[in-house]
């Protein structure tokens, strides 16, 4: 049987624990919190009190901790993980930290023998319960390969992003482009509701659009990552468009913060010759901008 050791059974470790746990694995949970540490043992894991117990004989170690100095301490503090975990063995990482830490645990615990991979997750807690967490995966295949199956016991799809580190970064962006989103969302129902329009009508109207569906689903994939700048929807009159928002926004004292630095973006497209380009062109216009010192030399 897979021995794992699985610290940090939180509010997504602990469904994760208790879903590897229902596929048969013996999961020797670790947490400093007491009440954490009982409800794993309710479930029919096996509660360690020291991170030396939850390694011991392990097979793989899975850390899903709060943030980077809990990650660092656990795996490579004193009486961490590396002093634990019998040579070769496999380190899942995957907790939502920053990448530099990531790729400093890496060289840490490939340093004394280790292998790691980062697969932090995608979704909610109501996911981690039900088994069905999205896995983002840095690190060698034939690793991801081997703990697969311990993968598929706590998510419904994992997806390989390329060598250590690449997971993490996929994730940061990721929730990079939730939390801009979170700030849009709220500016465009303010927006809205001042004025005059139920919030029940808009939030209808935006759940049947583009911009409520969002980009990624709708337009990039068909557009501008197909390689097609044909406008479907010229930049021109995306200009012309979050023109008209901050407008109205302005009439009404909403204070449009997002738009105002696109709108600067789209006041960019006639100088990159990108005006009569497809809205999704806006990729290429901020990739112009990132090569603008050779554009200068
Ligand atoms: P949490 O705070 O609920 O759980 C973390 C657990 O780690 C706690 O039980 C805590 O007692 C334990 N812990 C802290 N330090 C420890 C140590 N030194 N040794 C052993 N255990 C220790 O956090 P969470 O919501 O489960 O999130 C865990 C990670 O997953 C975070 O990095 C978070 O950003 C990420 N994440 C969270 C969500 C979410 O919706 N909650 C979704 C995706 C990813």
């Amino acid at each position: 049987m897979t021995t794992i050791a699985f610290i940090g059974l939180g509010t997504m470790g602990g469904p994760m624990a208790t879903n590897l746990v229902k596929a048969g694995y013996r999961v020797q949970g670790h947490d400093v919190d007491a009440a954490r540490l009982r409800a794993h043992q309710a479930i029919g894991g096996i509660a360690c009190c020291t991170i030396a117990q939850a390694c011991e004989a392990a097979d793989i170690a899975i850390t899903m901790l709060p943030k980077d100095a809990h990650v660092r301490s656990v795996l490579l503090g004193d009486d961490g993980v590396v002093k634990h975990l019998q040579p070769d063995r496999l380190v899942i990482e995957m907790s939502t930290i920053s990448p530099d830490t990531t790729m400093e645990m890496a060289r840490a615990l490939n340093a004394r023998g280790l292998r790691m991979l980062d697969a932090p997750v995608g979704r909610t807690p109501r996911d981690a319960e039900a088994g069905t967490l999205l896995m983002l995966v840095g690190g060698e295949l034939a690793d991801l390969e081997q703990v697969r199956p311990v993968l598929d016991a706590m998510g419904d799809k994992t997806i390989h992003l390329g060598p250590q580190g690449c997971g993490i970064r996929m994730k940061v962006a990721n929730n990079y482009m939730s939390m801009v989103s979170m700030v849009l969302t709220a500016e465009t129902l303010l927006m809205a509701r001042q004025a005059g329009i139920q919030t029940e009508a808009a939030v209808e109207v935006l759940q049947n659009t583009a911009a409520g569906r969002g980009q990624i689903n709708v337009n990039f994939p068909k557009k501008v990552l197909a390689g097609d700048l044909t406008p479907d929807f010229p930049l021109s009159l995306g200009d012309k468009d979050i023109s008209l928002g901050l407008a109205l926004g302005q009439s009404l004292g909403v204070p449009l913060f997002l738009g105002a630095a696109a709108r600067q973006l789209f006041g960019l497209a006639p100088a990159f010759g990108r005006s009569d380009q497809d809205c999704t062109a806006m990729l290429h216009l901020l990739e112009d901008l990132v090569k603008g010192g050779e554009r200068c030399a």
